[in-house]
């Protein structure tokens, strides 16, 4: 398994981080978790184009996360390099909804010829050869976290959320969980820095990751923080890092 931190920041600009979209690598399956805006020229600018990705998992329908499907579609109709395999988009309920106010919105110009594009629940996906779990987590109505497991590894993705037992369970020995980290001090559906220690503590993670930091955190109070509750290994994402697990 490869991580690879396509956008660590938030809905708010950031010279130094681009909104939430996380790339999991498994063999050769490429899993795309959330398109913010801007995801897909900083998918680019860490290697990858919208003809690599197979899947993408959206955790909630807030605009810093979903904003990119349309733009990842229209671009995948590209004549110069159009994508040819079939996508499968898979999102909480509501997000067949969602597809439908889009593609009303935007009609043919989202539409492939050349694929299909399939609207999918996680209970609708059939995963090839690695087992997915979500969890519904404190955020909005529909927000929910990924756990991926192949071959022994776990990989973990909060999405928004703030601090629950489900989360928790989800993230269960994790080798690496990535939570967001929205803020220095507690704010109702987000999580700061102590929260994140202590839901990696509970969990006994092997590694906890923090992404979509506003730009008001700063990575000395979030040391401080999050060590005040887990004693194992973390890491503040920066744009374009890449983890193997
Ligand atoms: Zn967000
Ligand atoms: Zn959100």
């Amino acid at each position: 398994m490869v991580v690879t931190f396509i956008g660590t920041g938030c809905g708010v600009p950031s010279q130094e981080r681009s909104s939430p979209s996380i790339l999991l690598s498994l063999d050769h399956e490429h899993i795309l978790f959330d398109t913010g805006p801007g995801s897909i020229r900083a998918l680019l600018r860490a290697g990858y184009t919208y003809n690599d990705i197979d899947h993408i998992f959206y955790t909630h329908f807030h605009v810093d996360h979903i904003s990119d499907l349309a733009p990842f579609l229209f671009a995948s109709k590209y004549p110069l390099a159009p994508r040819e395999k079939d996508i499968n988009i898979i999102g909480p309920p509501g997000i067949k909804e969602f597809w439908d106010r889009l593609h009303s919105l935007y009609g043919e110009q989202l539409i492939p010829s050349l694929y299909s594009i399939n609207i999918l629940t996680p209970e609708e996906f059939i995963p090839n050869g690695w087992k997915l779990k979500t969890a519904k987590l404190p955020h909005t109505e529909e927000s929910i976290g990924y756990r991926i497991e192949k071959k022994g590894k776990v990989f973990v993705y909060s999405g928004d959320t703030g601090y629950s037992k489900e989360l928790v369970k989800l993230g269960k020995g994790a080798n690496a969980l990535i939570l967001e980290c929205s803020f220095p001090k507690e704010v109702e559906g987000h999580l700061c820095p102590e929260l994140a220690g202590r839901v990696a503590r509970e969990c006994n993670a092997k590694l906890l990751i923090l992404t979509h930091l506003y730009p008001v955190m700063r990575k000395e109070e979030i040391s401080i923080g999050v060590s005040k509750k887990f004693l194992g290994e973390f890491i503040v994402a920066r744009d374009g890092m890449r983890i193997e697990i």
